[in-house]
Protein backbone atom coordinates (compact mmCIF):
# COMPACT_ATOMS: atom_id res chain seq x y z
CA UNK A 1 0.00 0.00 0.00
CA UNK A 2 1.42 3.44 -1.14
CA UNK A 3 1.58 6.19 2.23
CA UNK A 4 2.18 9.34 1.80
CA UNK A 5 4.26 11.40 4.08
CA UNK A 6 1.34 14.01 5.15
CA UNK A 7 -1.99 13.22 6.23
CA UNK A 8 -5.30 15.33 6.70
CA UNK A 9 -6.33 15.17 10.37
CA UNK A 10 -8.57 17.39 12.25
CA UNK A 11 -6.68 19.03 15.68
CA UNK A 12 -7.90 20.56 18.25
CA UNK A 13 -5.35 23.83 18.86
CA UNK A 14 -7.26 24.72 21.76
CA UNK A 15 -10.93 24.59 23.52
CA UNK A 16 -13.35 24.88 21.22
CA UNK A 17 -10.70 25.45 18.13
CA UNK A 18 -10.65 22.25 16.58
CA UNK A 19 -9.51 22.66 12.96
CA UNK A 20 -8.50 20.17 9.70
CA UNK A 21 -4.59 20.63 9.24
CA UNK A 22 -1.85 18.45 7.42
CA UNK A 23 0.02 16.63 10.12
CA UNK A 24 2.82 13.99 9.17
CA UNK A 25 1.21 10.00 9.02
CA UNK A 26 2.54 8.67 12.35
CA UNK A 27 4.78 5.64 11.91
CA UNK A 28 3.74 1.98 13.97
CA UNK A 29 5.90 0.69 16.88
CA UNK A 30 6.30 -2.21 17.75
CA UNK A 31 2.71 -4.38 18.28
CA UNK A 32 0.79 -1.39 16.41
CA UNK A 33 -0.63 -1.05 13.30
CA UNK A 34 -1.03 2.09 10.78
CA UNK A 35 -4.28 1.99 9.90
CA UNK A 36 -6.07 3.81 6.73
CA UNK A 37 -9.23 5.42 8.42
CA UNK A 38 -12.60 4.79 6.64
CA UNK A 39 -15.11 5.90 9.65
CA UNK A 40 -14.91 7.09 12.89
CA UNK A 41 -18.03 7.93 14.72
CA UNK A 42 -18.88 10.94 17.29
CA UNK A 43 -19.10 10.33 20.41
CA UNK A 44 -21.11 11.82 23.24
CA UNK A 45 -17.88 12.77 25.02
CA UNK A 46 -16.28 14.39 22.02
CA UNK A 47 -18.34 17.65 21.86
CA UNK A 48 -17.51 17.72 26.04
CA UNK A 49 -13.65 17.10 25.00
CA UNK A 50 -13.29 19.95 22.90
CA UNK A 51 -14.98 22.37 24.91
CA UNK A 52 -12.72 21.65 27.90
CA UNK A 53 -10.28 19.07 26.83
CA UNK A 54 -9.07 15.69 28.77
CA UNK A 55 -6.59 15.13 31.35
CA UNK A 56 -3.51 13.92 30.37
CA UNK A 57 -4.50 14.60 26.22
CA UNK A 58 -1.94 15.59 24.09
CA UNK A 59 -0.74 18.85 23.89
CA UNK A 60 -3.06 21.38 22.44
CA UNK A 61 -2.05 21.83 18.48
CA UNK A 62 -0.93 18.43 18.67
CA UNK A 63 -4.41 16.59 19.37
CA UNK A 64 -6.57 14.10 17.40
CA UNK A 65 -9.69 13.02 19.08
CA UNK A 66 -12.00 10.57 17.48
CA UNK A 67 -12.36 7.33 19.54
CA UNK A 68 -14.87 5.12 17.67
CA UNK A 69 -13.37 4.20 14.14
CA UNK A 70 -12.55 1.67 11.56
CA UNK A 71 -10.45 1.18 9.07
CA UNK A 72 -8.00 -0.75 6.73
CA UNK A 73 -4.69 -1.61 7.84
CA UNK A 74 -1.70 0.16 5.80
CA UNK A 75 1.12 -0.98 7.05
CA UNK A 76 2.61 -3.42 10.29
CA UNK A 77 4.97 -2.53 13.18
CA UNK A 78 7.15 -4.60 14.06
CA UNK A 79 6.16 -8.16 15.22
CA UNK A 80 2.87 -8.19 14.29
CA UNK A 81 1.76 -11.23 13.15
CA UNK A 82 -2.29 -11.35 14.04
CA UNK A 83 -2.68 -8.86 11.00
CA UNK A 84 -1.89 -8.43 7.57
CA UNK A 85 -1.76 -5.20 5.39
CA UNK A 86 -5.54 -4.79 3.99
CA UNK A 87 -7.62 -6.27 6.86
CA UNK A 88 -10.47 -4.06 7.73
CA UNK A 89 -10.74 -4.00 11.39
CA UNK A 90 -12.57 -2.03 13.76
CA UNK A 91 -10.52 -0.13 16.72
CA UNK A 92 -11.97 -0.28 20.81
CA UNK A 93 -10.05 3.22 22.19
CA UNK A 94 -8.96 1.33 25.99
CA UNK A 95 -5.74 -0.41 25.79
CA UNK A 96 -3.93 -1.28 29.40
CA UNK A 97 -0.70 -1.71 30.39
CA UNK A 98 -0.81 -4.95 30.16
CA UNK A 99 0.66 -6.11 33.92
CA UNK A 100 -1.11 -3.97 36.78
CA UNK A 101 -3.67 -6.51 38.36
CA UNK A 102 -6.44 -5.10 36.82
CA UNK A 103 -5.18 -5.81 33.54
CA UNK A 104 -4.04 -9.31 34.61
CA UNK A 105 -7.43 -9.84 36.13
CA UNK A 106 -8.85 -8.56 32.20
CA UNK A 107 -10.49 -5.32 33.58
CA UNK A 108 -8.19 -3.27 31.34
CA UNK A 109 -10.88 -0.61 30.90
CA UNK A 110 -10.08 0.08 34.55
CA UNK A 111 -6.09 0.18 34.22
CA UNK A 112 -4.36 1.46 37.12
CA UNK A 113 -1.76 2.82 35.02
CA UNK A 114 -4.49 5.11 33.27
CA UNK A 115 -2.72 7.82 30.97
CA UNK A 116 0.85 6.54 31.82
CA UNK A 117 2.65 5.82 28.49
CA UNK A 118 5.74 4.83 29.74
CA UNK A 119 4.01 1.25 31.45
CA UNK A 120 2.05 0.83 27.96
CA UNK A 121 -1.26 2.07 28.93
CA UNK A 122 -3.48 4.45 25.88
CA UNK A 123 -6.49 5.31 25.36
CA UNK A 124 -6.81 6.33 21.51
CA UNK A 125 -8.40 9.90 21.35
CA UNK A 126 -8.26 10.82 24.66
CA UNK A 127 -4.49 10.27 25.97
CA UNK A 128 -3.19 9.41 22.75
CA UNK A 129 -3.94 10.78 19.03
CA UNK A 130 -7.15 9.12 17.53
CA UNK A 131 -9.20 8.54 14.65
CA UNK A 132 -10.00 12.09 13.06
CA UNK A 133 -7.20 11.59 10.39
CA UNK A 134 -6.31 9.99 7.26
CA UNK A 135 -4.18 7.30 9.48
CA UNK A 136 -3.99 6.64 13.38
CA UNK A 137 -1.73 4.17 15.06
CA UNK A 138 -3.30 1.44 17.25
CA UNK A 139 -2.10 -1.27 19.60
CA UNK A 140 -3.05 -4.55 17.95
CA UNK A 141 -4.61 -5.59 21.64
CA UNK A 142 -7.43 -2.74 20.12
CA UNK A 143 -7.98 -3.86 16.80
CA UNK A 144 -10.90 -5.91 15.69
CA UNK A 145 -11.17 -7.72 12.28
CA UNK A 146 -14.58 -7.48 10.15
CA UNK A 147 -15.75 -9.11 7.11
CA UNK A 148 -17.05 -7.05 3.72
CA UNK A 149 -20.54 -7.91 5.32
CA UNK A 150 -19.95 -5.04 7.26
CA UNK A 151 -19.29 -1.30 6.04
CA UNK A 152 -16.80 0.53 7.79
CA UNK A 153 -19.51 2.58 9.04
CA UNK A 154 -21.54 -0.19 10.42
CA UNK A 155 -18.16 -1.00 12.32
CA UNK A 156 -18.02 2.10 14.11
CA UNK A 157 -20.95 1.45 16.05
CA UNK A 158 -19.29 -1.50 17.54
CA UNK A 159 -17.78 0.66 20.63
CA UNK A 160 -21.60 1.31 21.26
CA UNK A 161 -22.75 -1.85 21.26
CA UNK A 162 -19.86 -2.98 23.21
CA UNK A 163 -20.81 -0.63 26.20
CA UNK A 164 -23.94 -2.27 26.39
CA UNK A 165 -23.18 -5.64 26.14
CA UNK A 166 -20.26 -5.44 28.45
CA UNK A 167 -22.69 -3.03 30.92
CA UNK A 168 -25.11 -5.92 30.75
CA UNK A 169 -22.50 -8.80 31.63
CA UNK A 170 -21.07 -7.14 34.69
CA UNK A 171 -24.91 -6.77 35.86
CA UNK A 172 -25.18 -10.91 35.53
CA UNK A 173 -26.43 -10.79 32.43
CA UNK A 174 -30.03 -11.76 30.97
CA UNK A 175 -31.42 -14.70 30.91
CA UNK A 176 -34.52 -16.54 28.46
CA UNK A 177 -37.54 -15.03 28.58
CA UNK A 178 -36.78 -12.16 31.23
CA UNK A 179 -38.11 -8.76 31.52
CA UNK A 180 -35.77 -6.02 30.51
CA UNK A 181 -36.37 -2.06 31.22
CA UNK A 182 -33.78 0.10 28.87
CA UNK A 183 -33.83 3.40 30.11
CA UNK A 184 -32.33 5.85 27.18
CA UNK A 185 -33.28 5.79 23.89
CA UNK A 186 -29.82 7.09 22.67
CA UNK A 187 -27.08 4.86 20.65
CA UNK A 188 -26.26 3.02 23.53
CA UNK A 189 -29.81 2.55 24.96
CA UNK A 190 -31.01 1.37 21.01
CA UNK A 191 -27.59 -1.14 21.31
CA UNK A 192 -29.21 -2.20 25.02
CA UNK A 193 -32.47 -2.91 23.50
CA UNK A 194 -31.34 -5.10 20.31
CA UNK A 195 -28.67 -7.55 22.92
CA UNK A 196 -32.03 -7.94 25.27
CA UNK A 197 -33.29 -9.42 22.23
CA UNK A 198 -30.22 -11.30 21.44
CA UNK A 199 -30.00 -12.40 24.74
CA UNK A 200 -33.31 -14.22 24.36
CA UNK A 201 -35.44 -11.44 26.90
CA UNK A 202 -39.40 -12.38 26.39
CA UNK A 203 -40.37 -8.30 26.99
CA UNK A 204 -38.01 -5.29 26.85
CA UNK A 205 -39.79 -1.68 27.65
CA UNK A 206 -37.94 0.67 26.78
CA UNK A 207 -38.11 4.17 28.58
CA UNK A 208 -36.94 7.69 27.30
CA UNK A 209 -38.64 11.05 26.71
CA UNK A 210 -38.37 11.60 22.87
CA UNK A 211 -41.06 10.07 20.93
CA UNK A 212 -38.64 10.20 17.74
CA UNK A 213 -36.16 7.94 19.43
CA UNK A 214 -38.48 6.05 21.18
CA UNK A 215 -39.85 4.76 17.92
CA UNK A 216 -36.65 4.04 16.42
CA UNK A 217 -36.65 1.66 19.49
CA UNK A 218 -39.35 0.25 18.13
CA UNK A 219 -37.93 -0.65 14.90
CA UNK A 220 -35.17 -2.19 16.69
CA UNK A 221 -37.07 -4.45 18.98
CA UNK A 222 -38.62 -3.19 21.78
CA UNK A 223 -42.06 -4.65 22.58
CA UNK A 224 -42.74 -1.65 24.48
CA UNK A 225 -42.05 2.02 24.61
CA UNK A 226 -42.84 4.56 27.70
CA UNK A 227 -43.02 8.36 27.06
CA UNK A 228 -41.51 9.33 30.92
CA UNK A 229 -43.08 12.76 30.00
CA UNK A 230 -46.56 11.93 29.05
CA UNK A 231 -46.73 8.40 31.68
CA UNK A 232 -45.26 7.31 35.12
CA UNK A 233 -42.50 4.74 33.78
CA UNK A 234 -42.41 3.23 37.13
CA UNK A 235 -46.48 2.72 36.86
CA UNK A 236 -45.90 1.60 33.79
CA UNK A 237 -43.55 -0.98 34.31
CA UNK A 238 -45.67 -2.17 37.18
CA UNK A 239 -48.28 -2.56 34.92
CA UNK A 240 -47.11 -4.17 32.24
CA UNK A 241 -45.21 -6.96 34.91
CA UNK A 242 -47.82 -7.23 36.85
CA UNK A 243 -46.28 -5.52 39.90
CA UNK A 244 -43.40 -7.80 40.05
CA UNK A 245 -41.02 -5.23 37.73
CA UNK A 246 -37.94 -5.66 35.80
CA UNK A 247 -35.40 -8.57 36.10
CA UNK A 248 -32.95 -6.51 34.38
CA UNK A 249 -32.90 -2.05 33.78
CA UNK A 250 -30.21 -0.77 31.62
CA UNK A 251 -29.49 2.90 32.81
CA UNK A 252 -27.93 4.74 29.28
CA UNK A 253 -29.63 8.04 29.94
CA UNK A 254 -27.00 9.42 32.12
CA UNK A 255 -29.38 11.98 33.45
CA UNK A 256 -29.85 11.77 37.49
CA UNK A 257 -33.49 10.99 36.67
CA UNK A 258 -32.71 8.10 35.06
CA UNK A 259 -30.32 6.84 37.38
CA UNK A 260 -32.52 6.87 40.51
CA UNK A 261 -35.68 5.69 37.99
CA UNK A 262 -32.98 2.91 37.57
CA UNK A 263 -33.52 1.38 41.12
CA UNK A 264 -37.86 1.79 41.31
CA UNK A 265 -37.79 0.17 37.46
CA UNK A 266 -35.87 -3.31 39.19
CA UNK A 267 -37.40 -6.20 40.71
CA UNK A 268 -36.80 -7.72 43.69
CA UNK A 269 -33.22 -9.72 43.53
CA UNK A 270 -32.88 -7.87 40.18
CA UNK A 271 -30.10 -6.88 38.17
CA UNK A 272 -29.73 -2.86 37.23
CA UNK A 273 -26.52 -2.39 34.62
CA UNK A 274 -25.49 1.80 34.58
CA UNK A 275 -23.43 2.52 31.43
CA UNK A 276 -24.78 6.34 31.23
CA UNK A 277 -22.15 8.79 32.39
CA UNK A 278 -23.51 11.24 35.19
CA UNK A 279 -22.74 14.48 34.97
CA UNK A 280 -24.06 15.37 38.67
CA UNK A 281 -24.71 13.50 41.62
CA UNK A 282 -27.73 10.94 42.03
CA UNK A 283 -29.67 10.65 44.88
CA UNK A 284 -30.47 7.20 45.13
CA UNK A 285 -32.72 4.86 48.09
CA UNK A 286 -29.53 1.95 49.34
CA UNK A 287 -31.61 0.55 51.37
CA UNK A 288 -34.13 -0.46 48.70
CA UNK A 289 -30.34 -2.49 46.77
CA UNK A 290 -30.34 -3.97 50.15
CA UNK A 291 -33.74 -4.91 51.24
CA UNK A 292 -34.63 -5.65 47.28
CA UNK A 293 -31.00 -7.69 47.25
CA UNK A 294 -30.87 -6.13 44.30
CA UNK A 295 -27.08 -6.54 41.71
CA UNK A 296 -25.56 -3.19 40.29
CA UNK A 297 -22.81 -2.83 38.37
CA UNK A 298 -21.06 -0.42 36.69
CA UNK A 299 -19.62 -0.37 33.09
CA UNK A 300 -16.68 0.99 32.23
CA UNK A 301 -16.49 0.59 28.27
CA UNK A 302 -16.24 -2.19 26.20
CA UNK A 303 -14.25 -4.22 27.93
CA UNK A 304 -13.20 -8.25 28.10
CA UNK A 305 -13.88 -9.62 24.36
CA UNK A 306 -17.62 -8.57 23.92
CA UNK A 307 -16.04 -6.68 20.62
CA UNK A 308 -15.34 -9.72 19.23
CA UNK A 309 -18.53 -11.22 19.71
CA UNK A 310 -20.35 -8.56 18.30
CA UNK A 311 -18.69 -8.93 15.00
CA UNK A 312 -20.79 -12.12 14.11
CA UNK A 313 -24.02 -10.72 15.63
CA UNK A 314 -23.68 -7.24 13.15
CA UNK A 315 -22.45 -9.63 10.42
CA UNK A 316 -25.61 -12.11 10.65
CA UNK A 317 -28.10 -8.58 11.38
CA UNK A 318 -28.91 -9.88 14.26
CA UNK A 319 -28.08 -6.50 15.71
CA UNK A 320 -28.49 -3.48 13.47
CA UNK A 321 -26.60 -0.38 13.05
CA UNK A 322 -28.68 1.32 10.02
CA UNK A 323 -31.34 3.10 11.93
CA UNK A 324 -28.87 4.34 14.36
CA UNK A 325 -26.76 5.70 11.36
CA UNK A 326 -28.33 9.11 10.78
CA UNK A 327 -25.60 11.49 9.46
CA UNK A 328 -22.39 11.57 7.53
CA UNK A 329 -19.68 14.15 7.07
CA UNK A 330 -16.28 14.60 5.07
CA UNK A 331 -13.12 15.03 7.29
CA UNK A 332 -13.08 18.22 6.16
CA UNK A 333 -16.98 19.37 7.63
CA UNK A 334 -15.89 17.83 10.72
CA UNK A 335 -17.31 20.95 13.18
CA UNK A 336 -20.48 20.86 10.92
CA UNK A 337 -20.81 17.27 12.02
CA UNK A 338 -20.44 17.97 15.67
CA UNK A 339 -22.87 20.55 15.87
CA UNK A 340 -25.44 18.21 13.90
CA UNK A 341 -24.35 16.13 16.72
CA UNK A 342 -24.60 17.97 19.67
CA UNK A 343 -27.85 19.92 18.65
CA UNK A 344 -29.26 16.81 17.08
CA UNK A 345 -30.05 18.63 14.11
CA UNK A 346 -32.32 16.43 11.86
CA UNK A 347 -32.91 13.73 14.78
CA UNK A 348 -29.39 13.10 14.60
CA UNK A 349 -28.30 9.72 17.03
CA UNK A 350 -25.14 8.62 15.12
CA UNK A 351 -23.19 11.07 13.25
CA UNK A 352 -19.91 9.54 11.16
CA UNK A 353 -16.63 11.24 9.96
CA UNK A 354 -15.42 9.86 7.03
CA UNK A 355 -11.85 10.93 6.39
ZN1 LIG B 1 -17.22 6.77 22.90
ZN1 LIG C 1 -3.07 -2.05 33.59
Amino acid sequence: MNIPEKMKAAVLFDYNDLRVVEKPVPKPGKDEVLIRVKACAICGTDPKIIAHGWENCPPMGEYILGHEYAGEIAELGEGVTKFKVGDRVAIEPHKGCGHCVNCLRGYYTTCLNYGKLEEGHRHYGFTVNGGYAEYAVCHINCCHRFSEKLSYEDATMLTTAGTALYGIQRAGGIGPGETVAVIGPGPIGLMAVQLARVLGAGKVILVGTRDSRLAIGREVGADVLVNSRNEDAVEAVKRLTDGVMADMVVETSGSAAGGAQALELCKKSGRVALVGIYSEPVTVNLNKVVQWNMQIAGGKAEGEDVLDRLVPLMESGQIKTGPLLTHAFSLDDINEGVRTYKERIGNAIKVVIRP
